[in-house]
């Protein structure tokens, strides 16, 4: 036999209970069924019951609503009214209006108002279940769930149900092809008195009779497809777990998980009873099995839980330094404020005890306490009794746990990512948990983020998330959101990392936060804000990454801010690094990940190879390079005869060069990327520092053409006459200079192809052959796949 349990989805309408008939008549086996109270009719009972007693009339209209909610369901199922539901409906009416005359609700009097929900479904869907050709019956479980008289939250008492349900459960009295109806949270006391199993409470009706009628399994039909990784109203990419154990399952309902209550699994446990949680919206999906045992699999971590509503609790003082008997005073007023403790930390000092308890309970708990300390507290051996409210407790799940090191630190090593504070933390001695304490608003993005990084949403390992924050949408950033937007997938498949967007900024607007992704894909880069942009809360995130991609100076203080405070930055704007060497320092050695490859030679690996070199220990003894593909192609061609006028058209057609080319011309561009090199080889230098005279003085190229072009066509024809005459950077011992040169034959520069940047690197260890480094170097695809190239570094760091 099957005890199957149908939840409050399950029955909210006609078309659901439809539903339900079908899933009974699909399945041949002997059954009984536990429902709920059609969804949202146990709260609009609780509401109307707290109304009427303050005499609030509107306790009627909660009534109407849900007197017209059966009717309604009755009037499309049966085209009428049924007489006894009616007559509940009308009996319903009357304690309330008893109990605004009273003006008292007593927990006896709100269990049997909360009892008219079930009472009434089982009613309509026994009846509808024999007008549709299954034979059955309804049963109201407090004539044998027998319980103590903790009205609310009443505990079952095995003995006397045995008794009771083995008489009307018997197969002589109740013919085995009658499916019996029960409702589901309700009981009685001994002597008749309706209680409730506390909310949610018939998944426990359900495994209470899977256990006194020795069933074969207990299934609970709900609306998701079993026990999920997470809670499915947070975490989308949530997914339902085929197995899990006893144990786990109750911890997960324990903390939280609405999917169980949480005494569902005590039943059944002993007598290892399997539940299975079904999804009546998808009846052929297997759902989640609950067994003793499940086997070993990879995934340690099962599932995430949280509860909200919860106030931290904390008694400080040095009173309580050495003096025994404090913390058992403070279960004592929990005890007596009948406060239910859900996690508690005491300081090594012992200078204070931090509780969490439910928000509702906080108040009554810190009464309790004052009064408990009252002594202490006048002489100030407690400095006080401290609440703060907005506390949620979030708590991962998993069996594996136990015995496997590694899995907190990992677990606070996303949150620290994440930019998530721990209040508190408490791993259970079980180890089949490890729960900590956050403010109530930062749950959400807490639980996605190790969702997704303890590898809950993919069958393999966990997959870190990056944000990126990234400032301009020029050539270079436009290249790099189509390249993130078209590699995203295979990056994530491959590296393991998911690279997500929480921000653009350029000038004039900008949009922050989940948003941020709708706008990329639709590539207009219009933004919805003006003004000054609020970026704190990502600057203290680990696993943020501000990408600056403008041309730009002034976006220095914002990498200066995000690197102090533990985020990362990736630049492929000069601008950054060639400001003062302070400013420089305070980019290059704080908390955060800083790169830039991307600003010397765009994708081709030099600073990188730099930073190789001496992390091995070698020294950098002098650096030859032509760091310009423009300038390159340029002189190419003049040193091939072509005229300069017409090298420079070709260049700026090809779009080799910066809109107005003079700027490349000047040679400022080499001097910014020589001062970068000498400052990665630990040269504290300025700009001013390089012996640089500009190549031209022109500052556009028409006053080139008119006044200069004459004189420079003479210098290089006659430099030409040696070699060819290439712009070169050199860093060399204390010298630093940038200016053109000749080269003859048999040197490196003399082979360079058209737009070839060329490094020459010389250490101790490379004295005579240098490392060289050449290749094309520019354009913006070529530029974005390096910084895409410096984000991916900075994932598999962080
Ligand atoms: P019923 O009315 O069927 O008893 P509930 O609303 O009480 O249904 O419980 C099911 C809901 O629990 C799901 O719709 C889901 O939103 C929520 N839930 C929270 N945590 C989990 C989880 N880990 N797995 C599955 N569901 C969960
Ligand atoms: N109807 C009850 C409630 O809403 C019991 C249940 O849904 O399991 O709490
Ligand atoms: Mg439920």
């Amino acid at each position: 036999m099957i005890i199957m349990k149908f939840g409050g989805t399950s029955v909210g309408s006609a078309a659901r209970i439809r539903n339900l008939k079908n899933i009974l008549a699909k399945n041949r086996e002997e059954k009984v069924v536990v429902v709920s109270a059609m969804s949202g009719v146990t709260d609009l009972l609780i509401k109307a019951g707290k109304l009427s007693q303050v005499g609030d009339k509107k306790y009627l209209n909660e009534y109407v609503n849900i007197r017209d909610r059966h009717i309604s369901v009755m009037e499309e199922l049966f085209k009428e009214r049924l007489e006894n539901v009616e007559t509940l409906l009308e009996e319903l009416l009357n304690i309330l209006k008893s109990i605004e005359v009273l003006g008292e609700l007593t927990p006896r009097a709100l269990d049997t108002i909360a009892s008219f929900g079930e009472r009434m479904i089982v009613r309509i869907i026994s009846e509808y279940l024999n007008r549709s050709g299954i034979k059955s019956a309804y049963i109201d479980a407090n004539s044998f769930l027998i319980t103590t008289d903790e009205f609310g939250n009443a505990s079952p008492i095995y003995a006397e149900i045995e008794k009771r349900a083995n008489n009307i459960f018997n197969k002589d009295l109740f013919p085995k092809e009658t499916t019996p109806i029960v409702t589901g949270f309700i009981g009685s006391t001994k002597d008749g008195r309706i209680t409730t199993l506390g909310r949610g409470g018939s998944d426990f009706t359900a495994t209470i009779l899977g256990r006194v009628l020795a069933a074969r399994e207990v299934w609970i039909w709900t609306d998701v497809d079993g026990v999920m990784t997470a809670d499915p109203r947070i975490t989308e990419d949530a997914k339902p777990l085929p197995y899990i154990s006893y144990i786990e399952a109750a911890e997960l309902s324990y903390y939280g998980a609405k999917v169980l209550h949480p005494k569902t699994l005590s039943p059944v446990m002993e007598k290892n009873i399997p539940v299975r949680i079904k999804n009546t919206f998808n009846p052929d999906f297997p759902g989640t099995v609950i067994v003793k045992r499940v086997r070993k699999d990879k995934n340690i971590i099962k599932s995430l839980t949280y509860i909200k509503n919860l106030s931290l609790v904390s008694v400080n003082g040095r009173g309580m330094l050495g003096v025994p008997g404090i913390a058992a005073r403070v279960f004592k007023s929990a005890w007596k404020s009948k406060t239910n403790i859900l996690m508690i930390s005491q300081s090594s000092s012992e200078q204070n005890i931090c509780l969490v308890v439910k928000k509702e309970e906080a108040d009554n708990f810190i009464k309790c306490l004052k009064e408990e300390f009252e002594r202490e507290i006048e002489k100030k051996e407690i400095e006080g009794v401290l609440k703060e409210d907005g506390i949620a407790i979030i708590s991962v799940i998993g069996a594996g746990m136990k015995g496997t090191p590694g899995i907190a630190g990992k677990v606070f090593s996303t949150l620290g990512r994440h930019g998530i504070n721990i209040i508190a933390i408490a791993q259970g001695s079980s180890e089949y948990n490890i729960s900590f304490v956050v403010k109530e608003r930062e749950v959400k993005e807490a639980v996605k983020a190790l969702h997704i990084e303890l590898g809950l949403s993919l069958d393999k390992e966990g997959i870190k998330v990056v944000e990126i924050v990234q400032f301009g949408v020029g050539k270079v950033g436009k290249s790099l959101i189509e390249l993130i937007l078209s590699e995203r997938k295979r990056i994530e498949k491959e590296e393991r990392i998911r690279i997500v967007y929480r921000g653009v900024l350029r000038s004039n607007s900008y949009i922050l936060g989940e948003e941020t992704e709708k706008y990329i894909k639709e590539k207009d880069f219009q933004f919805p804000n003006k003004g000054k942009p609020n970026l704190s809360d990502f600057v203290k995130k680990r696993n943020t990454v501000f990408v600056d991609v403008t041309n730009s100076d002034e976006t220095t203080d914002i990498l200066i801010d995000a690197l102090r405070y533990g985020a990362n930055a990736v630049t492929s704007n000069k601008k950054n690094l060639v400001k003062n060497f302070k400013t420089f320092k305070s980019l290059t050695s704080s908390h955060g990940k800083f790169y830039f490859e991307t600003t010397v030679g765009a994708s081709l690996p030099v600073i990188k190879t730099l930073l190789n070199l001496m992390e091995t220990g070698d020294k950098i003894k002098k650096i030859v390079s032509l760091p310009s593909g423009s300038l390159s192609f340029i002189f190419y061609h003049l040193n091939r005869g072509k005229d300069i006028t017409d090298a420079i058209e070709l260049a700026m057609k090809l779009g080799y060069t910066e809109p107005n080319p003079m700027d490349d011309l000047k040679g400022t561009d080499i001097l910014r990327k020589t001062l970068i090199l000498a400052r990665i080889i630990g040269k504290k230098l300025e700009l001013s520092h390089i012996d640089f005279e500009e190549f031209v003085e022109s500052n556009s190229l028409e006053e080139f053409r008119k006044t200069e072009i004459r004189s420079f066509r003479d210098r290089i024809n006659k430099m030409r006459e040696g070699g060819f005459v290439y712009p070169v950077s050199r860093i060399e011992g204390r010298k630093v200079k940038v200016s053109l040169e000749v080269f003859s034959k048999n040197s490196e520069f003399y082979n360079l192809k058209p737009g070839e940047n060329i490094f020459l690197i010389y250490t101790v260890r490379y004295k005579k052959n240098p490392v060289i480094i050449k290749g094309i170097g520019a354009g913006p695809l070529i530029t974005a796949s390096g910084v895409l190239s410096d984000i991916l570094r900075i994932g598999r760091e962080i």
